[in-house]
């Protein structure tokens, strides 16, 4: 017996040692991973969730984060959110929350303010002569099938005449209408689906509040600031630029007239197949073309009654064909 006992008591010494060896690694291993992320309730600014935080650590997803008067909800992980706002002041107001598979924020800014410059479209480029644009980083790989809003619709327009409109918007995008000569060798394709009773994801601060599967162009309040609004999710793709899952978009039919006629008596109503075009080409992938571009369909504001970005302009184009 006696012979046994020392190796006994060295194997249980040696078990002793790797059970503190073990247990002290998960103290050394496990206290950077987790680091206590505890959010304030309510609103969020981008400095409370920053680049680099995690929203599994910080229970994120589904809170709203705000920055410069723009707004959104965390999204999933493996999903991005983008909202872009169409002012009319000039000012723009945007950006992007990226969540990556494994819960890690990043985000992506607008990337210049045009609030103080004096909006002289005489003073910018003309539309055929300006190769500004900017994209998303995100495309619609199928065909973007949207649907329109049972309730309220600018201009007092009817249903009919009101789809009209936006898929007139949207198909200046798909096929690219231009003056500047240039051909359609865009693949970007639409489709109309039908009305419904569920609601663009839309908050009244135009933020981005929820994700339902469904694209829909509707009109609401949204704020003072916008004229229009649209959200947009996405997610990787295998390779090139992310792919869209859903854009929805509403038009500020609470601060804001719209015209589907502005040829006649109009004052301050904005050309709704012009906004619609706009947010269309956000839809698609597009960005703001920047200060200094007013004459491009992608410029962060909108001019009342003008029908200008209807048609686009050489950097919408350039724009265009860079993603499709
Ligand atoms: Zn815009």
């Amino acid at each position: 017996m006696a012979g046994r006992r020392g190796p006994g008591s060295f194997g249980r010494a040696i078990t002793a040692f790797a059970l503190t060896a073990s247990l002290s690694a998960v103290c050394v291993g496990e206290a950077p991973r987790t680091p206590p992320c505890a959010l304030a309730r309510g609103e969020l600014t981008v400095a409370d969730l920053p680049a680099g935080s995690s929203v599994r650590d910080c229970l994120a997803v589904g809170r709203v984060v705000t920055h410069d008067g723009a707004g959104l909800a965390v999204p999933e992980p493996g999903t991005t959110v983008s909202v872009d706002a169409l002012t009319a002041d000039g000012s723009a107001h945007g950006f992007t929350l990226a969540v990556a598979a494994d819960g890690t924020v990043s985000y992506a800014y607008e990337a210049e303010h045009a609030a103080a410059r004096p909006r002289r479209r005489a003073d910018a480029p003309a539309p055929c002569a300006d190769v500004a644009y900017s994209t998303a980083g995100r495309k619609e790989y199928g065909t973007y099938e949207w649907f329109l809003g049972d309730g309220p619709l600018p201009a007092h327009l009817s249903r009919g005449e009101a789809r009209r409109a936006i898929a007139a918007g949207l198909a200046a995008i798909t096929a690219v209408r231009n003056d500047c000569g240039y051909e359609d060798t865009v693949d970007a394709r639409v489709r109309y689906l039908s009305t419904t009773a569920k609601e663009a994801g839309i908050d009244h601060e135009a933020r981005c509040v929820r994700r339902d599967g469904l694209s829909v162009w509707d009109a609401g309040d949204i704020g003072p600031e916008a004229v229009a609004t649209t959200c947009s999710w996405s997610r990787p793709a295998s390779h090139g630029p992310d792919e869209l899952l859903e854009a929805d978009v509403r038009f500020n039919t609470h601060d804001y007239a719209f015209t589907d006629d502005p040829s006649g008596a109009c004052t301050d109503a904005y050309d709704l197949r012009s906004v619609a075009t706009h947010e269309a080409g956000h839809v698609f992938g597009l960005g703001h073309s920047g200060a200094g571009h007013e004459n491009l369909t992608m410029y962060a504001s909108s001019f009342a009654c003008s029908t200008a970005a209807r048609t686009l302009g050489k950097g919408d184009v350039l724009g265009l064909r860079s993603l499709y």
